[in-house]
């Protein structure tokens, strides 16, 4: 089968199974073989390597991952999608296609199952509507990762590079920055797409840390802090962290935590770093 990265072949592909695309799962498909060649390379996946693909669609993207890894899984939400990807990649006999809600699965188990518990690459152009969740899960389930490349909106790529004192920083900067190296691969046009999303997209690469950033005894306290901090963004860190329903700690507590870390009663969570946090997780 010809690769299906261009308007014409993936028209004719969606007309033969009488596909209709579905806003719902964030069904916007790449057009653009080079930019799914440059997805491919960025995500430095070799013929050694596991590659976990979520949402393949019609496979335009898989077809390129199967020439270039080992093995692929290519989970995809849509019933109607699984018998496409039969046809589309039929000749390939490295791939598996599983029909399920990438975040219902197991990823441990999976990582378990399919490669010996070793490490895998995951390669995507996300759903637009559960980026963050899905980024989130990733890291958060610690299943075996050693990167993700993916394609997402501008504005949350973004949000992945940014510090503090920066309006795009928050929870998703602190929690990918914990958890990884981010890049910026590159910028893409809303008409690499069909249908064109209403946004600008970038591709990420997250290579995941090899070792802690920073030195934090309590990691889920850390992601606690934070969430209530950036939860009331706009509060002084005091306020927000006594206000939280998922802590417990008293006035008291929190006031001399902050002025152990050698801040004002007055500062916001949006000034600290990441080191910050981990501190002050490690002072309370
Ligand atoms: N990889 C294809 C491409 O690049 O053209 C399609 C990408 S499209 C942006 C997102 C894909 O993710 C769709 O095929 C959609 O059906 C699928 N999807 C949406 N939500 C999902 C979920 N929760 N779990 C697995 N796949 C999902």
């Amino acid at each position: 089968m010809a690769y299906l990265g261009n308007p014409s072949r993936t028209r004719a592909v969606m007309e033969k199974h009488g596909f209709v695309l579905k806003k719902k799962f964030g069904q916007n498909f790449l057009i653009d073989d080079n930019i799914l060649r440059k997805i491919v390379e960025a995500s430095g996946v070799g013929e050694d390597d596991f590659v976990l693909e979520i949402g393949p669609g019609i496979g335009a993207m898989t077809q390129h991952l199967c020439e270039a890894a080992r093995k692929v899984i290519a989970v995809e939400i849509d019933g109607k999608l699984i018998e496409v990807l039969q046809e589309t990649l039929a000749d390939y006999d490295n791939v598996q296609v599983i029909n399920n809600d990438i975040l219902k699965m197991n990823l441990n188990e999976l990582a378990e199952k399919e490669n010996d518990g070793k490490e895998m690459h995951v390669v995507a152009n996300l759903p637009y509507y559960i980026t963050t969740p899905i980024i989130m899960e990733l890291f958060e389930s610690h299943a075996p990762l050693a990167s993700i490349t993916v394609m997402i909106q501008k504005e949350v790529a973004d949000r992945m590079k940014a510090g503090p004192g920066s309006k795009d920083y928050g929870a998703l900067s602190l929690a990918v920055q914990y958890y990884s190296e981010v890049g910026i691969v590159a910028q893409v046009p809303p008409s690499c797409f069909i249908p064109a999303p209403k946004v600008g997209s970038a591709v990420v690469h997250l290579e995941r840390a090899k070792a802690p950033k920073v030195d934090v005894k309590d990691e889920k306290l850390m992601f606690d802090l934070i969430r209530a901090a950036f939860n009331q963004r706009r509060k002084t860190l005091m306020n927000a962290l006594k206000n939280s329903p998922s802590l417990s700690f008293s006035k008291e507590e929190i006031v001399a935590a902050i002025e152990k870390l050698g801040k004002k009663p007055t500062v916001r969570g949006e000034e600290l770093s990441l080191e910050e946090f981990a501190m002050l997780a490690n002072i309370i």
